[in-house]
């Protein structure tokens, strides 16, 4: 099986944004009619629902941002009856305050089908076992993934996040062949059955269906040589639907957005200005099919850069790269900016686990940056001058990647919390960086 809706994910492109340019008109009316404080907006903008006749025309439209959906918690975005809508989902509130996403059945049913093509994009068909190792409940992970899973005639494990000897147990047991999780959550699964003596050729995975945070090509490496899998990345939020709004294909080239359902430019995080293909810049999402909860111009934060370039697998969907980090995850010491993700590079390209742990603090008005790295099996070392030697080598590799110097710390392995969800890597102490700044 080589894709779960042909005629769609292949569509040339040209039709494809015909498709998309007739959503888009009655998306922009069904918004504009029920949603007053989008109207609101509009009509600020001096912007009529009959102005916008094409996918070219979105750029007349206003942004909403995280801080749009926080003011209008819980219903002001809502644009059918309560009573039409069957689920709500809520973001990890990795941010800030919770945002709440409704879904009509109609909307439900396409988020799976974008949960159904990730799946069959990393090689899944219904023979397959699917293990949804994403948390389930408010968090769209478990969801999104139990969804696809079943619409593609998975016979599906909805294990949910933590309780890791039984996830192994399940696995190994029922045979299950795709994984479904967080990258983190991967790399301590991998790291568990590894202390458990199950090599990565003894367990019954071919691959793994991971995203829902920033991971390096570092860690992908990792994971697929610690689990003996193919690795590929999902990505999505909540406001949007969840995962599957892009997917990777075999190529593992960046991901494919699910352009029938959604249209994808890149702006100016600065300035709001759409950058052309290929440019550096912050994602902004509009949805063509969801009723509930359409949202039109939303910007994420997140950071890649998109292509056009034809893809070996026949879809046709725009390709996104891997979203270093969000905007708000970039991290500025001593005025330089650095994102996790850039670390995480360094110390698996060092040889060292992806446990590690940033933390930012001001002393007498200075910065200081301090990374925690636990030291492996291969590189352990109990003698003082051997952990300084080890330390300033790590240091010195930072210091080229990012530009400053942090002060590395190597700590014992297992002392760094594993994560089951998504990894919280950074302790900002100087909370410099307020929401307040990506208001759009
Ligand atoms: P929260 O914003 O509270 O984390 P969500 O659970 O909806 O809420 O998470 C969505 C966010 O997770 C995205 O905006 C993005 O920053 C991040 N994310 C999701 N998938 C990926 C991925 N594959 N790579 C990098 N980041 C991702
Ligand atoms: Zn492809």
């Amino acid at each position: 099986m080589k894709y779960f809706h042909e005629s769609v994910e292949t569509m040339p492109v040209e039709k494809l944004r015909e498709l998309q340019s007739e959503k888009l008109r009655k998306q922009v009316k069904h918004v504009y009619d029920h949603v007053p404080f989008y109207r609101a907006k509009m009509d600020e903008k001096g912007v009529k629902p009959e102005d916008i006749r094409s996918v070219d025309d979105l750029r007349l439209l206003p942004f909403l941002s995280k801080a749009d959906l926080r003011d209008c918690y819980p219903f002001g975005l809502l644009a059918v009856p309560k009573g039409d809508c069957v689920r709500i989902q809520s973001t990890s509130g990795t941010t800030g305050r919770r945002v709440v996403a409704f879904y009509t059945q109609h909307d439900v049913d396409l988020w799976e089908e974008c949960c159904a093509r990730a799946l069959v994009a990393a090689g899944a068909d219904n023979e397959d076992v699917v293990q949804v190792a994403y948390g389930y409940g408010l968090f769209t992970g478990g969801a999104g993934l139990n969804g696809g899973s079943h619409k593609l005639g998975c016979l599906t494990l909805p294990m949910s996040s933590g309780n890791t000897d039984r996830q192994i147990q399940f696995m190994m047991d029922l045979g299950a062949t795709v994984l479904c999780c967080t990258p983190s959550y991967a790399a301590y699964i991998a790291e568990a059955m590894h202390e458990r003596g199950i090599k990565p050729e003894d367990n019954p995975l071919k691959a793994g269906i991971f995203g829902a945070e920033p991971w390096t090509e570092e860690m992908r490496q990792a994971i697929e040589k610690g689990l003996g899998i193919k690795a590929y990345d999902i990505y999505g939020l909540t406001e949007i639907s969840g995962p599957g709004v892009s997917f990777e294909c075999q190529e593992q080239q960046g991901m494919h957005v699910n352009e029938d359902h959604f249209v994808v430019e890149i702006i100016d995080p600065d300035t709001g200005e759409v950058l052309p293909e290929g440019s550096r810049g912050e994602l902004v999402f509009t949805s063509l099919d969801k009723e509930a909860f359409p949202l039109l111009r939303y910007r994420t934060r997140d950071i890649c850069v998109l292509s056009r370039k034809k893809c070996s697998c026949g879809r046709t969907f725009i390709r996104m790269t891997k979203p270093m980090g969000r905007s708000d995850d970039m991290l500025i010491i001593r005025g330089v900016n650095v994102f996790p993700s850039q670390i995480e590079t360094v110390l698996l390209n060092e040889g060292y686990a992806p446990n590690y742990q940033i933390v930012v603090d001001r002393v007498n008005n200075t910065d200081t940056f301090d990374v925690l790295v636990e030291m492996t099996e291969d590189k352990f070392t109990d003698t003082v001058s051997g952990v300084t030697e080890q330390e300033k080598a790590l240091q010195g590799a930072m210091k080229s990647m990012l530009g400053i110097n942090p002060a590395v710390h190597l700590v014992t392995p297992h002392t760094i919390a594993r994560s089951e969800g998504k990894a919280v890597r950074v302790v900002d102490k100087r909370k410099l960086v307020s929401d307040s700044q990506w208001k759009g």
